[in-house]
């Protein structure tokens, strides 16, 4: 696993050096909108610990941090109407690595809805 840049860009947003738009805020994640939106809603859900990625995330954050990020992305679904149950449906992705094309080397989880998103890859 890659070391920790505490450097990074949403490490900053973080400590509060850099504004973001707070979609809300628990003990151990904090959701944000991106600031180049692909879809009406497009939001980030990344949790306050110092992990590079989703499989550094799965492997080492506490049972705590996993549920309170999990319920995060319930709770923000739901209140910007693209979950299931109170909309139409929405698109996880969390770019990882190399290969994932990750930008950032902070987890986050990429929340796309409000629209129809299209086949995930091209065919
Ligand atoms: P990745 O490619 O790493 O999965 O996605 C990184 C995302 O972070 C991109 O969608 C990009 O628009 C977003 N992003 C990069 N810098 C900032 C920033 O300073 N503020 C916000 N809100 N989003 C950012």
């Amino acid at each position: 696993m890659p070391e920790y840049d505490d450097q990074n860009i949403f490490a900053r947003i973080l400590r509060g050096e850099i504004p973001n738009d707070t979609v809300t805020e628990t003990e151990h994640t904090l959701v944000f909108r991106d600031i180049r939106p692909q879809a009406p809603v497009h939001l980030l859900v990344i949790p306050k610990g110092p992990y590079v990625s989703l499989d550094d995330f799965a492997a080492n954050a506490s049972d705590a941090e996993l549920v309170d990020f999990m319920r995060t992305v319930a709770k923000v679904s739901r209140d910007e109407g693209v979950s299931i149950d109170a909309g139409a449906g929405f698109r996880a992705v969390a770019n990882t690595g190399e290969h994932g094309v990750q930008e950032v080397p902070h987890f986050h989880m990429h929340i796309l809805g409000g629209r129809v998103l299209g086949r995930m890859l091209p065919e």
